[in-house]
């Protein structure tokens, strides 16, 4: 039997490519970005007025000259209006490009209009002012051609609104693999069934699916019985339908569990079958010659979730390309744990003074207490090779909560 560090690694070698997609930016939010994204003009595009004022000629005001004629008025989104004297001034609004013959806008807040005949006025009531004083000038943050992002970040709003104002209506993003979640045993009937006495309701597949649909994973549920026909037609059609296969229950020792003979004989190759942990011993995982990964869980419903979110998100994260940090949390209250297995136990999370985690265990009754999952808020990893995990250490921490892994 491996160890989880063993298993772990074993998982994370194994390299999955689903290529690249083009999505739509409005649909690229959270997404790996698989192209690097160009200046396609300068940044601003034009010298570009930044106050609400006037433009006027720097070696006017420089000489002294403190009024000026206002020749027209020149909003944003109109082509640059002209000088036609230096004795002149155009009244002109932030967002517009700088007009013609000007290399200073001085902003209301510096002025006093009025009036002679019908001729409009302004007296400018500041001592000093640089040239291209308030004009973002252009080019000044970027040249046309600069790399502005580079691929394999994850979109936030803030590349979104980079990619709009550069023209990316279309985003090439890392595809993500068509995930098939199969769950078997039977003993088992749909959530909105009413169980008979002998019977319970699935909840692996519906855990695990959820889960990916946060993630935006595309994803199927089937539900198969303990019955080596079935198994072995539908694994193969499911093998040639899906990139990765997520399996759940007959992976133990019992007389129904036959998925570790069947899968070897649909050719996927095991890597390993039980881990040296508690819950999920008996976690089997493989591959095939095609590249598709089957990670077949525990069917105990505990052990199934740890698998999950302990062996399978982080490798899907990383085969995303998405860096994911290892996050740590410190026990608070001393645990005893004699087995010589990896132990992810359940703990409830309270976050420190300082920001840190800090987490409480929250045993419940064993890996069949499904109940008691709603009692915690992650897993947190104990390594073998000792018995007493003393309050104050820190140890590796699964949350629940995927909403934010990388
Ligand atoms: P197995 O790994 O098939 O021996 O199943 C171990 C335990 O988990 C049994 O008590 C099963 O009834 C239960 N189990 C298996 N699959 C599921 C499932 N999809 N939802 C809920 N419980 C399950
Ligand atoms: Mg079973």
């Amino acid at each position: 039997m491996i160890s989880v560090v063993e298993a772990k690694n074993i998982v994370q070698s194994q390299q999955a490519n689903w290529g690249i997609v083009k999505v739509a930016l409005e649909e690229s939010m959270g997404e790996v970005l698989a192209e690097d994204i160009k200046a396609d003009r300068d940044f601003p595009p034009f010298d570009r007025v930044t106050m609400d004022g006037i433009a006027l000629s720097f070696d006017a005001f420089d000489k002294g000259k403190r009024e000026f004629k206002v020749q027209e008025v020149q909003l944003a989104g109109v082509p640059a209006a002209s000088l036609k004297s230096n004795e002149n001034a155009i009244e002109i609004m932030t967002g517009a490009i700088l007009s013609e013959g000007c290399d200073l806008i001085i902003r209301y807040e510096d002025l006093e209009f009025y009036e002679e005949g019908d001729e409009k006025w302004v007296k400018i009531n500041l001592d000093e002012a640089d040239r291209w004083k308030n004009v973002h000038r252009q080019g000044s943050d970027q040249n046309k051609g600069e790399l502005l992002i580079a691929k394999e970040v994850v979109i936030t709003a803030a590349e979104v609104a980079i990619m709009a104002t550069v023209g990316h209506h279309e985003v090439r993003i890392n595809n993500k693999p068509k995930v098939a979640i199969v769950s078997t045993g039977d003993e088992l009937v749909d959530v909105d069934k009413v169980p008979l006495p002998h019977q319970i309701r699935k909840s692996n597949s519906i855990a695990i699916q959820t889960s990916l649909n946060q993630l935006r994973v595309p994803n199927q549920c089937f539900h198969l019985l303990d019955d080596k026909e079935e198994l072995r037609g539908k694994i193969a059609t499911i093998l040639n339908d899906f990139d990765v296969v997520l399996l759940s229950g007959g992976v133990s020792k019992g007389k129904a569990d036959f998925l570790p003979e069947i899968l070897e004989e649909l050719e996927v190759e095991k890597l390993f079958h039980k881990v040296a942990q508690r819950p999920g011993k008996p976690f089997w995982f493989g591959a095939n010659q095609s590249g598709k990964q089957v990670f077949a869980f525990p069917g105990n419903p505990i052990s199934t979730y740890m698998c999950f979110r302990a062996f399978f998100i982080p490798w899907l994260m990383q085969n995303l390309g998405r860096k994911v940090e290892l996050r740590t949390a410190i026990l608070r209250e001393a645990v005893t744990f004699k087995p010589d297995l990896g132990y992810f136990i359940q703990v409830r999370s309270e976050i420190g003074r300082d920001g840190l985690i800090e987490v409480y265990p929250e045993t419940g009754n064993g890996s069949g207490d499904l109940a008691n999952l709603a009692k915690s808020h992650a897993f947190l990893f104990l390594p073998p090779g000792q018995q007493l995990y003393e309050s104050g250490n820190s140890y590796e921490y699964y949350s629940f909560d995927i909403s934010n892994l990388a």
